[in-house]
């Protein structure tokens, strides 16, 4: 999906001219992933490149969560890799764990259901954990609390190009709420009513859906069918407040009591995008075009030769998920064209 018609784009000019030695000026801001201790050597690759690419010359800070204690060898191999701050903290059990009042024979079925058609992760209860944590608690987590902007990261992932301008400050001085890399389609099949639970979201509380929104990036049809579009949430630069401020608490809240993280598979780049798309103006929602950036299968590659050389990018531009996707749309549009010529 194209990102929302009027969101902001960063392409030129940012990185040239700064000084890579001094950066007096910082945002309140922290790296966080969420890890397992087994995710060790994937969290020390992704870590490394960040840091190599951008944080060595910014010295942001990390903050590392798991709902089990972080191994003293976990501490040790990712302690070694930067001379900024690094937390390790875990997760309250209240935060992660499926709650009590969710009906187990319920969720068992729905799992059990998915498993039997494929559905990715569809038997898992700890990747519902994982994405109810990642919707609406990591930001309440006390290592957090200090921080306000913050840069997601995951095991495994690839930063293709040096980032020479710091994104958490342009983030505040363009006051974004949110910035991504790469847009996605979800699988139908994990997110069945939340759109139901959105449109009824919107109902009772009117006051929250902001002047201005993205609502055409999440239906093409004024809201009434969701199309699937979200960035994907494996990447994320965005702010805090926005997630702990009343229309987002309210809206997770509301979703959380449908159960659907558990009764489905709800997952929180869905739920995170929505809620950006409609609690925000589009204009607060930012595409980082100049941060190269991988996470298995899909690349986003600069766009633009000058900011793909002026990053060093380590990335194939004409393997861009964007590029790959206009070319299938286009693609798409040459056969129907032919057709209808023949
Ligand atoms: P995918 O990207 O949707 O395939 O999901 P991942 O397996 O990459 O999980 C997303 C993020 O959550 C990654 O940062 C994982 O390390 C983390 N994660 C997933 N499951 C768990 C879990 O059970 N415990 C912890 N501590 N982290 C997890
Ligand atoms: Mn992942």
């Amino acid at each position: 999906p194209p990102p929302p018609s009027n969101s902001s784009q960063t392409d030129t000019g940012l990185g040239a001219g700064t000084d890579l030695g001094i950066h007096q000026r910082k945002a309140n801001a922290t790296f966080v992933m969420l890890a397992r201790n087994s995710d060790i050597d994937g969290a020390v690759r992704s870590m490394r490149e960040a840091e190599d690419r951008f944080n060595k010359k910014f010295g942001y800070p990390w903050v590392f969560l798991n709902e089990e204690p972080f191994t003293d060898e976990f501490k040790k191999r990712i302690s070694v890799l930067t001379d900024a701050p690094v937390h390790f903290g875990q997760i309250p059990a209240s935060h992660w764990y499926q709650p009590s009042w969710i009906d187990e024979d319920r969720a068992a079925a729905s799992r059990n259901a998915m498993v039997s058609e494929n559905v990715i992760y569809g038997g898992s209860v700890s990747y519902r954990n994982m994405c109810r944590f990642n919707s609406g608690f990591f930001f309440k987590h006390d290592l957090l609390q200090p921080f306000r902007y913050y840069w997601r990261v995951e095991p495994d992932v690839h930063f293709h190009c040096d980032v020479d301008f710091d994104p958490f400050l342009f983030m505040q001085d363009q006051q974004k709420i949110y910035g991504f890399t790469i847009t996605m389609y979800e699988y139908e099949r994990t997110i069945t009513t939340l759109w139901d639970a959105v449109k009824d979201f919107m109902k009772d509380y009117p006051q929250y859906v902001s002047p201005g929104n993205a609502m055409n990036f999440l239906s093409d049809n004024g809201g009434s069918r969701y199309n699937l579009c979200h960035f994907w949430s494996n990447f994320e630069i965005a702010d805090m407040d926005f997630w702990r401020g009343e229309a987002y608490s309210a809206f997770f809240d509301y979703l959380d009591k449908r159960g659907g993280f558990y009764y489905e598979r709800w997952g929180d780049a869905p739920v995170h995008s929505i809620a950006a798309a409609l609690f925000a103006r589009s204009d607060q929602i930012h595409f980082f075009n100049e941060i190269g950036y991988e996470h298995n299968p899909y690349t986003h590659c600069p766009q633009g030769d000058e900011t793909w050389k002026r990053g060093k990018c380590s990335c194939d531009q004409g393997r861009s998920f964007g590029e790959f996707f206009s070319s299938f749309v286009l693609g798409f549009k040459w056969v129907l064209d032919e057709l209808g010529r023949g």
